[in-house]
């Protein structure tokens, strides 16, 4: 199978590699520059954005990463890792950056201290049925879309927690928490068409 890396400077990066393992995908953790250069994917897990962002500059992988995005990596953020993965990021901390790629707006910490982690169904129409059981953490909301970029999925009422752009992808919420393994599969469709290409 296709040779994945999850960035694993912090956040749930195990529980992705338990899901892209059980895909078939061969799984490698990524922590500096030369495992980022033999990977043909790269999963960025949910954590804490803003300490990702730290460490990834510290241990000189921002810029790495950076120039593989733009390479056309194929890469998959959830919820910290979306937030690093977009262009803008709202209410980030002093100084916060993001790797950026992404055509979007993101909005950190972005549902009410109420409902700042909840669960809810919704669908996806590019994977079809069932919907999605969506487990939100502290997780952002996409509060723009820019051209080059597709939202993939909404709540109901109507906040974008999905999004695709080319060989991105990106959610909110944590599909790998949960035995959802349909955003996965599409991702490695993605790394797999990079691939044939
Ligand atoms: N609130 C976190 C952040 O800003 C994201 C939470 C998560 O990844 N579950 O990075």
């Amino acid at each position: 199978g296709p040779r994945v890396g999850i960035l694993a400077l912090q956040g749930d990066f195990r529980e992705h590699a338990r899901v892209l393992s059980q895909l078939g995908a061969r799984v490698d953790l990524v922590r500096r520059p030369a495992e980022l250069a033999a990977v043909d994917g790269l999963v960025i897990p949910g954590g804490e954005s803003s300490v990702m962002d730290k460490l990834a500059r510290m241990f000189g992988l921002a810029e790495p990463l950076r120039e593989a995005i733009a390479g056309g990596l194929p890469v998959y953020g959830t919820c910290a890792g979306l937030i690093m993965l977009a262009d803008t990021v709202l209410d980030g901390i002093a100084g916060q950056q993001s790797l950026g790629g992404l055509d979007v707006a993101v909005r950190r910490n972005a549902f009410g201290s109420q409902n700042q982690s909840f669960e809810t169904d919704i669908d996806v129409p590019v994977l079809g049925e069932p919907p999605v059981h969506a487990v939100f953490i502290r997780g952002p909301v996409v509060e723009s879309v820019g051209e080059s970029a597709t939202a993939l999925a909404r709540l109901e009422d109507g906040r974008v927690v999905a999004v695709e752009q080319g060989n991105l992808l990106g959610t909110s919420f944590h599909p790998e928490i949960t035995g959802e393994h349909r955003f996965h599969s599409y991702f490695l469709d993605k790394v797999t068409a990079t691939l044939a290409a």
